[in-house]
C-alpha cells in the first residue's frame, strides 16, 4: 500500500517494499510529530521505514529529516551535488523561473541572514550519496532512482515499475485542475526540467506524483 503524508506545504510519500518502506521526502522543519501520528494511523510502526530518499535538499524536504531519522533509525540517501548542503544545513534558494519569482528571490537575497533563519533546518549526514541511476532492488524496494537535475543540480526522481514517478520538485500541481503550467516556480535549468519531464515520458512514465500538488498524468507536462 502506498501512502501520501501532508506535511505543511509538501508531500511524503510512502512506498512498500520486502520488509518496509521507503520514505521520499522528509517535509518542513516542525513537521516530525504531523508525520509519526500519520504513521500510527496507517499502522506502521518507524522502525518500518527503511530508507529515507530526498529528492533535493530544500528546507521544505529535509526540514524535519533530522528528527525523523533519528526516530525510524534508517539510512538516509541524497545526490551528491547535494550532500554537502544536507550535511552543513546549508540554505538555497533557486532562482524564480517567472518574473514574480524572481524579484521575490532577488528580494530575498537582500535579507540573507533572514532567509537563514526562516529557512534553517538541522543537518544530517546522508547515509548514502549517490551521484548516477540506481535500481532499489538491493534495499529492497521495486523501484529506481533517477537523476532529474533542472529544480537544483541534484534533484532525484524515484520511478516505479508500474511507471509512477515520484519527481520532488521537478513539477509541481498546485493549481486548480487543469489551471496552469506544471513550472516549479523556482529552479535552476528550465532547460534541464524540461528534459528531465522528456525523459520521464519517454521512459513510460504515466502519472506524476509531486512533492507540492496532487498527482498528474505524464501527458500533461507541457513538452
Ligand atoms: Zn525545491
Ligand atoms: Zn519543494
Amino acid at each position: 500500500m502506498r501512502y501520501t503524508i501532508r506535511l505543511g506545504m509538501t508531500q511524503s510519500y510512502l512506498l512498500p517494499g520486502d520488509a518496509g518502506y521507503l520514505l521520499i521526502d522528509a517535509g518542513p522543519r516542525g513537521r516530525a510529530d504531523a508525520f509519526f501520528r500519520a504513521l500510527r494511523r496507517y499502522g506502521i510502526d518507524p522502525g518500518q521505514i527503511r530508507l529515507i530518499i530526498v529528492t533535493h535538499a530544500h528546507f521544505d524536504h529535509v526540514g524535519s529529516l533530522h528528527a525523523i531519522r533519528q526516530r525510524c533509525a534508517c539510512p538516509v540517501m541524497i545526490h551528491e551535488a547535494e550532500a554537502g548542503l544536507l550535511s552543513r544545513g546549508q540554505v538555497v534558494l533557486p532562482p524564480g523561473t517567472n518574473p514574480l519569482t524572481r524579484r521575490l528571490i532577488r528580494l530575498a537575497n537582500r535579507h540573507p541572514r533572514l532567509i537563514k533563519r526562516w529557512f534553517r533546518f538541522d543537518p544530517v549526514r546522508p547515509d548514502h550519496v549517490i551521484n548516477g541511476p540506481l535500481d532499489l532492488a538491493p534495499y529492497g524496494f521495486n523501484a529506481r532512482i533517477l537523476p532529474t537535475p533542472g529544480h537544483t543540480p541534484g534533484s532525484l526522481t524515484v520511478v516505479t515499475p508500474a511507471g509512477l514517478a515520484f519527481v520532488g520538485d521537478l513539477a509541481i500541481n498546485t493549481l486548480p485542475a487543469g489551471l496552469g503550467p506544471y513550472w516549479p516556480p523556482f529552479g535552476d535549468d528550465p532547460d534541464l526540467i524540461r528534459a528531465g519531464w522528456r525523459t520521464l515520458r519517454e521512459m513510460g512514465v504515466t502519472t506524476l506524483y509531486p512533492a507540492h500538488g496532487r498527482p498528474f498524468k505524464a501527458e500533461k507536462l507541457p513538452l
